[in-house]
């Protein structure tokens, strides 16, 4: 007993200040793209189709957040010309439409619903659904169960039943193998319930764009609330989306 005690006093609390405090991230984070609206409409053309998801529009520059995976291409021909990522993490969206940016972004907080935040603002039980994900968005999710974030202080939790939940989170790009089961995991949440897209694979399709075994779209399937793209996301993009959306 006295061994755990020590142990506990040399450790030292380990959760991350965060939101109370900013938090640094590694220097090769690639968060929130800002795009130079008055780049040469021949390089953004060259990114545009250089880009492996389709994600830029060559006429209007464009970026899809909902298909990058931010792999940093554009940014690495373009010399930084076109775009630069930022380390700024916070890259939820209410609407899909926020997605596609000019570098300017919608406030997520002030898009997001209200009734949820009443409902859901102090307890927030959550049915995590991969949908044929590649593990990368469940590892990352899962990290959020880790003391450093300790998910659980803000009243929100992932629990086996959807029956328990208010909610679903869903990552993959839902193969046509899993429609069922994850229609069948939404009609079990009790209503009022949430919907939340994870990662560009249940955005848009991500890497598994255009394939016939993919649904792709998530909304096409149920009514999204949330967006969290990235690939995977940050624990903190997600944990910055939830914070948002429903505190
Ligand atoms: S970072 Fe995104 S927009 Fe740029 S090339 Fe990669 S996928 Fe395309
Ligand atoms: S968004 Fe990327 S990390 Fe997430 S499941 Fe799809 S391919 Fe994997």
């Amino acid at each position: 007993m006295l061994k755990i005690i020590k142990n506990k006093l040399e450790q030292g609390c380990k959760t991350s200040a965060y939101p109370k405090q900013p938090i640094a991230l590694y220097e090769r984070f690639r968060g929130r793209p800002e795009i130079n609206r008055s780049c040469a409409g021949e390089l953004v053309r060259q990114c545009a189709e250089a880009c492996p998801q389709d994600a830029i529009d060559a006429v209007s520059g464009r970026i899809d957040l909902g298909r990058c995976t931010f792999c940093g291409l554009c940014e690495f021909l373009s010399k930084g010309e076109f775009v630069r990522f930022s380390q700024d993490f916070s890259l939820g969206a209410a609407r899909r439409e926020d997605l596609i940016t000019d570098g300017t972004y919608a406030d997520l907080a002030a898009h997001a619903k209200q009734h949820f935040k009443k409902l859901f603002g102090r307890s927030l039980q959550l049915r995590q659904v991969s949908a044929a994900g590649c593990n990368s968005c469940e590892a990352d999710t899962n990290v959020l169960n880790t003391p450093f974030f300790d998910l659980s202080r803000f009243g929100i939790d992932f629990v086996a039943s959807p029956r328990h939940a208010d909610g679903i989170h869903v990552t993959g790009p839902i193969s046509r193998n899993m429609k069922a089961a994850l229609l069948t995991t939404y009609e079990a949440v009790p209503s009022p319930k949430v919907v939340i897209a994870s990662g560009c694979c249940s955005i848009s399709g991500g890497p598994f764009h255009g394939s016939d075994e993919i649904i792709g779209d998530l909304n096409s399937l149920l009514p999204v609330d949330l967006y969290i793209p990235g690939c995977p996301p940050h624990p903190l993009t997600t944990l910055d989306a939830l914070l948002k959306f429903f505190k």
